[in-house]
C-alpha cells in the first residue's frame, strides 16, 4: 500500500502522485499535448488508462468534435512508464524522487522511438522568421537565431518538409495506412477532420472528407471519435521504427500497436540478432 496516493486535475494537467517511504513517482499528463489518441490506452499492461468522448462543441454555429479526453486510474497505474515511452505526442512525464525516469526504458524493457529530423542549416534561414507557420502543433520556434525542434513531442507528420521545401528532412516512426469509405460516413459527419491534430485530413468540395495519407501519423485520435470506426473510418500501422530492445514485453506491446506482420518482423529480428550474437560468441571462443 503506498503511503500516499492522489490525483490531482486541473485544466492544463492530470497528476498522480504515489509516495512510498524513500520514492515518490509522479506522473503528468500534459492535457495541451495529448491528443486523446489512445496509443497509452492499447499499451497499458494494466488497463490503467480510459479515453472518455466529450461533447460536440459549438463554434460559429456549427457543431465541431473534440479529442477524447484521457482518464488514469491512479489505483491501477504502477508508474511504469509505458504511455510516456509510446505517447507519439511527448504528453506524457514521470519523475521519480523529482528526476525524469521512463521505468521500462530503464530497464530496456521498452524501446525508444526512433525520430529523424534534419535541419538543413544552409537552407533554413529563409524559414527561419515564419517558424511558427511550419508546424501544426507549434513544435517550431527560433533560439538564438536557430531553428529547434521540440522532438519528443513530434508525431512526423511531415508538415515543415514540405512547408520548407526540403530544408526540414523527416522519417516518420509509424508507417501504416488510413481508408475513409465516404459512402459509408453519416451524413455531413467531419467529427475525424476536427480533432486530426496535424491537418491531415481535408474536407473536399462534395463535402467528403479525404485522407491526405503523407501527413497521417496513424495515432487514431480520428478513429476514437468516428461514429463508425472501422466501416467507415480504417487506420491500419504497419511499422514502428524504434530502437533495438529484447524484451519479451515489448513484442506484446508490439502485437497490441501494429499489424500482425509488424510483429512478425520484429520476431525475426530478434532470431536474426541472437543467431548473429551466438555466432559471433563461438567465434570468439575459437580464436585461441
Ligand atoms: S498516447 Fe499521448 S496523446 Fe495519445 S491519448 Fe495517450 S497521452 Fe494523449
Ligand atoms: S514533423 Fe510535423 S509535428 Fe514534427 S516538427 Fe515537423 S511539422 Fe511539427
Ligand atoms: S488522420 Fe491520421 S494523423 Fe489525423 S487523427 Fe487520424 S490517424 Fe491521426
Amino acid at each position: 500500500m503506498p503511503l500516499r496516493l492522489k490525483k490531482t486535475e486541473t485544466h492544463n494537467a492530470l497528476v498522480i502522485e504515489r509516495g512510498l517511504y524513500t520514492k515518490r513517482f509522479l506522473l503528468i499528463v500534459d492535457r495541451e499535448k495529448c491528443r486523446g489518441c489512445g496509443v497509452c490506452e492499447t499499451i497499458c499492461h494494466i488497463g490503467a488508462i480510459s479515453l472518455v468522448d466529450r461533447e460536440k462543441t459549438i463554434v460559429d454555429g456549427e457543431e465541431v468534435a473534440q479529442a477524447s479526453i484521457l482518464n488514469i486510474d491512479e489505483h491501477l497505474c504502477d508508474h511504469c512508464g509505458m504511455c510516456e515511452a509510446m505517447c507519439p505526442f511527448g504528453a506524457i512525464e514521470h519523475t521519480v524522487n523529482g528526476e525524469p525516469v521512463v521505468c521500462v526504458q530503464e530497464t530496456e524493457s521498452f524501446p525508444h522511438y526512433v525520430r529523424e529530423i534534419k535541419v538543413n542549416e544552409e537552407r533554413i534561414n529563409p524559414y527561419l522568421d515564419r517558424a511558427d507557420e511550419l508546424c501544426p502543433l507549434n513544435l517550431i520556434s527560433v533560439e538564438d537565431g536557430k531553428l529547434v525542434i521540440d522532438e519528443k513531442s513530434c508525431p512526423c507528420c511531415r508538415h515543415c518538409e514540405d512547408r520548407t521545401e526540403g530544408a526540414i528532412l523527416v522519417r516518420p516512426v509509424f508507417l501504416g495506412s488510413i481508408i475513409i469509405h465516404q459512402e459509408k460516413c453519416p451524413e455531413g459527419c467531419k467529427s475525424c477532420l476536427d480533432v486530426c491534430p496535424v491537418e491531415a485530413l481535408e474536407l473536399s468540395e462534395d463535402g467528403n472528407v479525404h485522407p491526405l495519407g503523407r501527413h497521417c501519423v496513424y495515432c487514431e485520435a480520428c478513429l476514437q471519435v468516428c461514429p463508425k470506426p472501422e466501416e467507415a473510418l480504417i487506420v491500419t500501422r504497419t511499422s514502428v521504427r524504434h530502437t533495438p530492445v529484447k524484451s519479451g514485453a515489448w513484442n506484446k506491446a508490439l502485437e497490441k500497436l501494429a499489424t500482425s506482420d509488424a510483429f512478425d518482423r520484429e520476431i525475426r529480428r530478434k532470431r536474426t540478432s541472437k543467431v548473429a550474437e551466438a555466432m559471433k560468441r563461438r567465434n570468439m571462443g575459437g580464436e585461441k
